[in-house]
């Protein structure tokens, strides 16, 4: 597969040539190249942004999203594609892809197109000194860049509100995960949407995305990624006044209370621990049980999770895939030898694994992990792993439980599991993340804000928050 940048409505290569190497996680090996695109290439993607901005913004609500409806159409009607696409590129497996991660990109671009038809602006009638009211203007070219972990999912959920109320776009995916970003290229062409309303380049962060940031005719800049990856992105912003959303990484607690629905808790935490290998920013990595539950919950837990099926990601039957790249296998790796000097004991898996098929000897997976016997201060209890890796603690009482929640520099997400209805509103209000489930996980209403707090992000995603941040208010005040 030869991959090329989406520029002004033509698929086009990097202008000076150079290109990346794509790789299958699961096979280790090379199957197509990508452009290793840099600022000029940039440059023209803003240019062509800029210049189909007045027309597309002209557009109306209903013109806009009609062509956002094609496009969801077009990715449902291309599933089977986009999810082999994502799992050659991911190394998650194929039916994850098919039931998760495609459905849902269509379902962000048909939830935005529906959704920026009913945005409303505020009106205040002030009696005789006239009436103040507030219209909602698209800023103008959008910088979005994504992460590996759900490429098409992640990447649609900001292209979707950005051209929806009226912005044009310029987009960068992760290098690691560019083919289904490619494949919405051609859909974008497909649905006939104008020339330059979006463009997609591909390229590493240090070139293509921080050209982007830095570009001066970008205003607003929405990032999905890192933490650290965050704070270059915020250094190089704030000082040009961009508008900036941050969604960064995680360190996510799932407590557990002796009095939840045993069955259901087990089998939603193995879930939460391992869906996409870990490598979803929402997976719980740090389970804390009632004291009186611990030994029961070890037990169980670690029996299921040692026979979770590691395997090619294409078979069905096949649970956890393989681990993204090289890079992100050898920083779990290292975590794992972080995890036995610090004293903690592996209670499954903390190995990887070659004899998953022939297809996949030189592919890059990891055993599920399970770690216990480490204090809340550790470095493995603190830092985000973001692989097949969960520690478990245990604590006794319901404040003990939301300190050792709320010991960590993330916000993201947390997960409380109780029958206590009075306990399960306390413990959710007080806990220090953007999004709380309790008795479930990964469940949301996507009208609801998404974000995280402290080290976890600055901004909210998801519903009216999004097509909100991809606008900028004119405060009108007429006297009559
Ligand atoms: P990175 O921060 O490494 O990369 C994210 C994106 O930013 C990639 O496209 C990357 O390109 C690009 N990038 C890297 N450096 C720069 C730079 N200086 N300027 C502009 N862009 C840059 O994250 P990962 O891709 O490794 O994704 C995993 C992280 O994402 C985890 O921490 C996870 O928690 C977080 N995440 C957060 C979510 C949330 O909603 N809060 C959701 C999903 C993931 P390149 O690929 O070339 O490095």
């Amino acid at each position: 597969m030869k991959i090329l940048n989406y520029i002004n409505g033509s698929l086009v290569e990097p202008i000076g040539g150079d290109w990346l190497d794509n790789i299958n996680p699961a096979t280790g090996q090379k199957y197509g190249v990508l452009p290793d695109s840099r600022a000029v290439d940039i440059q023209e993607a803003v240019k062509a942004a800029s210049a189909a901005f007045p027309e597309w913004s002209a557009l109306t609500q209903a013109q806009r999203s009609n062509y956002l409806l094609k496009i969801a159409d077009l990715i449902e009607a291309n599933k089977d594609r986009l999810a082999l696409a994502e799992t050659n590129d991911n190394g998650k497996p194929l039916s994850l892809s098919q039931r998760m991660d495609i459905p849902r990109a269509a379902d962000n671009f048909r939830f935005y197109a529906t959704a920026a038809l009913h945005l409303h602006s505020e009106t205040y009638d002030m009696g005789e000194a006239g009436f103040n009211y507030v219209l909602n203007k698209p800023i103008g070219v959008a910088g979005l860049i994504s992460p590996w972990n759900l490429p098409l999912y992640l990447f649609t959920w900001k292209i979707a509100p950005a051209l929806a109320v009226g912005n044009t776009v310029v987009a960068k995916p992760s290098e690691i995960t560019p083919a289904t970003a490619f494949l919405l290229a051609e859909l974008a062409i497909e649905a006939e949407l104008p020339p330059g309303v979006l463009n997609i380049v591909f390229g590493t962060g240090v070139h293509a995305g921080q050209a982007l940031v830095e570009n001066p005719h970008v205003p607003v800049i929405s990032f999905t990624g890192g933490t650290e990856t965050g704070k270059t992105l915020a250094k190089t912003a704030a000082p040009m006044f961009k508008k900036l959303s941050l969604e960064l990484g995680g360190k996510n607690p799932n407590i557990i209370f002796a009095d939840c629905d045993y069955d259901l808790m087990l089998k939603t935490t193995v879930a939460s621990s391992f869906t996409n290998q870990g490598q979803i920013c929402l997976c719980g990595s740090r389970i804390l049980v009632e004291k009186s539950l611990y030994s029961r919950f070890l037990s169980d837990f670690s029996q299921q999770v040692s026979a979770m099926k590691v395997g090619d990601p294409l078979e069905k039957e096949t649970r956890v895939g393989a681990i993204v790249s090289q890079a992100q296998y050898e920083k779990v790796l290292k975590y794992l030898s972080l995890a036995r000097e610090e004293g903690g004991k592996i209670e499954t898996g903390g190995k990887p694994l070659y004899d998953v098929n022939e297809r996949c000897a030189k592919g890059w997976f990891i055993a599920p992990t399970i770690i216990t016997g480490l204090g809340p201060e550790c470095r493995t209890n603190q830092e985000e792993i973001f692989g097949p890796v969960v520690t478990i603690q245990s604590f006794e009482t319901e404040e003990e439980a939301l300190t050792l929640a709320n010991d960590s520099k993330y916000g993201l997400s947390a997960t409380v599991w109780t029958n206590d209805l009075k306990r399960a509103h306390r413990v959710s209000a007080k806990i220090e993340s953007g999004i709380i489930w309790v008795n479930c996980w990964l469940v949301r209403d996507l009208r609801t804000p998404f974000g995280g707090m402290k080290a976890s992000g600055i901004g909210r995603e998801g519903g009216f928050e999004a097509l909100k941040f991809f606008t900028e208010t004119r405060n009108i005040c007429i006297q009559l």
